[in-house]
Formats: C-alpha cells, structure tokens, sequence
C-alpha cells in the first residue's frame, strides 16, 4: 500500500481563503498542498484546468478561487463577476470529476440568499426569493457552483461538499481603496484619518443595519473539518436534500458598532458622520449555522481580538501603506476613482 501523503490542491491559495485553508493544512502536517498561483493557471482556461487535473492526480480541492469584492466592484464588473465564477466553479468542478477527485470542497457565499430571507438564515432559503440586485451575477455563479456539486454527487457519486461563509475578515484581506469589502475598508479609512489627523470621518449609510463577520482563521477550521468528517456525518448535517452548510460566528453586530469598534482599534479619535441618504441595503444579514456546529465546529476568534491581530498584521505587511494593484479589466489604483466614504451595504 502506497504511504504517500494527501496531495491536496488548493485553488487560490494567494487569497485571504486560500491561504488561510493552507495555512491550517500545513499546520497539521499530513499532507502535500499543490498550489498554482493565478499566473501559472487561469481557472477559466477549460484545457489548462483539463491538463493540470490529469496531470498532478490530486485527492482532494478546496476551492477558494473566485473573482470577489464589495459592493463597487460587484456593480462596476457585473459581466466579470458572473463570467470568471461560473468558469472556474465549472471547470474546476468537471475536471476534479473527470480526474477522479474523492473528495472537493467548494466555497461559496451568504450572498446567495434572497433578498429577504428570514434571519437568522438557513441553508433551506436557497432559491426561495429573488436576489440582492448588486450582487446578483456572483451570487448567481456561487448557486450555480452549489448545484454542480449536488448534481455530480447525484449522477456521478462524487463527495463534493459546499460552505457558505459569512462575511469573513483577517490577514491577507484586500485593501482596496473602493474595490473592499466594509472591513478592510473601515479599517484603511481609519488608519488613513487617524494619520492626517482629520477630525470627522464619513461613513456611507446610516449605521444602522447588522452584518455578521467571520475570523479567516475560523473558517479554514470549518473547512478542513467538514473535509475530514465522514460522509455520513456530513449528509447527517445537511439531511438528505441538502447541498451545502452555512458557516459564521452567531453574532451580528451594527455597522455603526463595528465603525467604533474599529475606530478604537484603529486608536482613531475623529468623529464619525453616518450619511443617512445613502442606500443601507438588507436591515439585518445573519447566518443559522446550527448544522455546522453539529458537525463539533464553533467560531473561537472574537470580533475585537480578530480586529486587533488583523489590524497588527496589515500594518506589518504594509497593506494599508500601498494600494494592491488589481488584473485588468479593473482600472489600476486611484483610476476608477476614490470612493468618498466605505460604504457599509455588504
Ligand atoms: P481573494 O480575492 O482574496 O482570493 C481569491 C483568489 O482566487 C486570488 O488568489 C485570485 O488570484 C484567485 N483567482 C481569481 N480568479 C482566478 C482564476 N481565473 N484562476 C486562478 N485563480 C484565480 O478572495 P477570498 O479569499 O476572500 O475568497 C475566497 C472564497 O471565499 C471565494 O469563493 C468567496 O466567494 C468566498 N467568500 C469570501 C468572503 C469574504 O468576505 N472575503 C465571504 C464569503 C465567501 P488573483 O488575485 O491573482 O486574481
């Protein structure tokens, strides 16, 4: 019997996901991560994906490779949002298939709920209401990616399972002037005015809607143990027609809460003005992550200590000091404009 470890790929390993799923990995010790970065295979290149699968004979895929971004950048790339997720859900979901691939683990996001689900929500309110309109075509790709997992396990027998997070935050978060999700976004707003000593501090919305967020950290746990639970364990948490487990903290705080908190984090003092006139989205965005903890996974990174660690790290890293460059077709940085205040619509 060969003794060789788990060759285990994981797809967009350079992402705050992805290298937060390597990072668990390598922490156990028992297994081989085969990693590709996004230049040496393009997810959306059918043959590449074909060819890489059938040559590296991998057992196991998470995948944490995806187009993502807040709110501006899901309305000012819809074409690309919807196009680039449904290829690399595609492709990377019909070639483990096809290379024999035991088992894959596929992330999707919160955002595929209606609308307006009722909270907290559960798996169950899949497709039960239309969607939030900006970011409809990612949630589209993330649901078509749930349902080619569901449709390969039904036909082919395949042990493909699917996590929806949260809001997540922690190292390696994207700090994109206007392209960020509402964390890294609070959190470079607040840095950037606690250095130019700026009194006031202007924050799209009016504060008042409540979002949950999830330690990166916390979420690799999740992965890696809905991996390694046996399938009769996970098929107990989904239930029979289930195609997929929710995963955040079970905690939602306001976004006016989460400014001060970050503020302080931040050891910002300037006043913080909510602009009441721009849009909020849904009142209140909570997960029902009850099966998951069934499955023995609990969140143990507190939102303030999260803040603090993920802060320390983006200021070591110089996150904060430049701004990423992104792929094309996304203009390069300061060129799509400067956003006037993060908005907190996530
Ligand atoms: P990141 O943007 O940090 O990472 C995504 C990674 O995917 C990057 O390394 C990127 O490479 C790579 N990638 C993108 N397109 C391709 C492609 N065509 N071929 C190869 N690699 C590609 O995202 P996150 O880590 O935040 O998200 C990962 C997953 O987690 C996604 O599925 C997302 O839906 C899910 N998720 C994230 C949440 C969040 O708050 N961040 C919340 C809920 C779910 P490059 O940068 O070089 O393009």
């Amino acid at each position: 019997m060969s003794s060789r470890s788990l060759r285990v790929f994981v797809a967009g390993h350079r992402g705050m996901v992805g290298s937060a799923i390597v990072r668990a990995l390598q922490a156990e010790g028992d297994v081989e991560c085969v990693t590709r970065p996004h230049a040496g295979l393009d997810l959306c290149d059918q043959q590449a994906v074909r060819d890489f699968f059938a040559r590296e004979r991998v057992d196991q895929v998470y995948v944490a490779a995806a187009r993502v971004g807040g709110i501006h950048a899901n309305q000012s790339f819809p074409a690309e949002f919807l196009y680039q997720n449904l290829m690399i859900a595609a492709n990377v979901i019909h070639q483990a298939r096809a290379a024999g691939v035991a088992r894959l683990l596929f992330l999707g996001s919160s955002c595929i709920y209606p609308k307006f689900a009722s909270q907290p929500i559960a798996e169950g309110a899949l497709m039960t209401g239309a969607l939030e309109p900006t970011n409809a075509p990612y949630a589209l790709a993330k649901i078509a990616g749930v349902m080619l997992c569901d449709s390969y396990n039904r036909q082919y027998g395949t042990d493909f399972r699917c996590l929806m997070p949260t809001n997540l935050y922690g190292p390696g978060d994207n700090y994109h002037p206007t392209h960020s999700h509402v964390i890294p976004a609070l959190l470079r707003r607040f840095h950037e005015a606690r250095q130019d000593g700026a009194e006031r501090v202007a924050i799209w919305g009016s504060g008042q809607p409540r979002r949950e967020f999830l330690h990166v950290d916390d979420l690799a746990r999740a992965c890696l143990l809905t991996m390694r639970a046996p399938v009769s364990a996970y098929r107990d948490c989904t239930g029979p027609d289930g195609t997929h487990l929710n995963v955040g903290s079970g905690d939602d705080i306001s976004i006016r809460d989460l400014a001060g908190m970050i503020a302080a984090v931040v050891g910002c003092r300037a006043a913080i003005d909510f602009d009441a006139s721009m849009p909020d989205g849904t009142p209140r965005k909570l997960l029902d992550s009850g099966a998951i903890r069934r499955l023995g996974w609990q969140a143990r990174i507190g939102l303030e200590a999260g803040l603090r660690s993920t802060y320390a790290e983006a200021v070591r890293s110089a996150a904060l000091a430049s701004c990423p460059a992104e792929a094309a077709p996304d203009a390069a940085c300061g060129a799509a404009g400067h956003a006037a205040a993060p908005h907190a619509n996530v």
